[in-house]
């Protein structure tokens, strides 16, 4: 074969190897993507990612910098307040129903499963915390205890009445569940006397997850701020309390919503982005982890990973 010859095989190759790879990226990677974010479209609640967050938000953050702390003393730069605590992202908390799809049954965990991570992580001398009060441990006014950690729940659904709440009663642990207003009473929703009850318990704090579940990120941005204010002001009347956390369904922010919910007198919001330190900085898109079927020790070797 000549030089030449050979050449243009070797070319001839590598435009098969590259159409090869791009067809089974194609199927194997892209169309699952693909399905998953129609998924969501359809999915009127739970959070499956990926997070429809604006970049923007990370360009522009507020900056409300502060002195460095003693151990940085000799450096001149202001650094933001941070933390290193874990907020565990849950939803339903149940047997997966037989007709569950996907969706629903990533966002499922086994009772039995989530006891023994409660049992673990009491075993192990976990300290709970409410979102809320993440202001107070970011400004120094509480602290934490060395193994800390914080559970959520989004949506409200009845499982966190009947299944959750006497596991937490029986560890004593907190917990802040996410309310969406206007599913309060429906069928696989907490009822207005089960959310007072929790409320009175101490042990659950009660945080807005706007009237409807809309995609904040997607809507004028009046209607955003409708669904923002309304759902604190209605819980705060309905069952006499102070709401202060936040949490943006399907994880969907921009700066500008960041801002709204600032302004409408939350101290925190929670989003869906995956990580562990929590900062001044973030105090309106704290990030999260998915606590999801892990064994009692992989959650803690999760949540106190260096
Ligand atoms: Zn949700």
């Amino acid at each position: 074969m000549t030089h030449k010859k050979s050449l243009w095989l070797l070319i001839y190759l590598l435009i098969i190897l590259v159409a090869v790879i791009y067809l089974l990226a194609d199927l194997f990677y892209l169309k699952p993507v693909l399905t998953q974010r129609n998924k969501n479209q359809v999915e009127p609640t739970g959070q499956i990612i990926p997070p429809y967050y604006s970049p923007e938000v990370f360009q522009k953050p507020k900056f409300i910098g502060r002195l460095p702390q003693a151990n940085l003393a000799t450096s001149t730069a202001l650094v933001w307040k941070s933390v290193k605590l874990s907020i565990l992202m849950y939803h339903y908390i149940e047997y997966s129903p037989e007709e569950a799809d996907l969706v629903r049954q990533r966002l499922t965990i086994d009772p039995t499963i989530f006891k023994k991570q409660l049992v673990t992580l009491k075993q192990a001398g976990y300290q709970t915390y409410f979102v809320r009060q993440l202001t107070d441990i970011l400004s120094g006014k509480l602290q934490p205890a060395k193994q800390s950690v914080i559970l959520t729940f989004d949506d409200g659904y009845k499982d966190f009445y009947t299944i959750v709440f006497p596991l937490l009663k029986k560890y004593q642990f907190k917990a802040t569940v996410f309310i969406i207003y206007d599913t309060i009473g429906g069928q696989a929703y907490l009822s207005s006397s089960q959310i007072e009850e929790l409320a009175a318990s101490g042990l659950v704090e009660i945080g807005s997850h706007t009237l409807d579940h809309v995609y904040l990120s997607k809507m004028p941005l009046s209607l955003a701020d409708k669904q923002i204010v309304q759902s604190k002001l209605e819980l705060e009347k309905k069952f006499k309390i102070k709401v202060s956390s936040f949490a943006y369904p399907y994880g969907a922010f921009s700066a500008e919503t960041v801002k709204l919910v600032e302004q409408a007198g939350y101290s925190c919001a929670v989003s869906v982005i995956a990580g562990d330190w929590q900062s001044e900085q973030n105090l309106f898109y704290l990030y999260r982890l998915r606590a999801s079927n892990r064994t009692g020790e992989q959650l803690i070797k999760l949540i106190s990973s260096k």
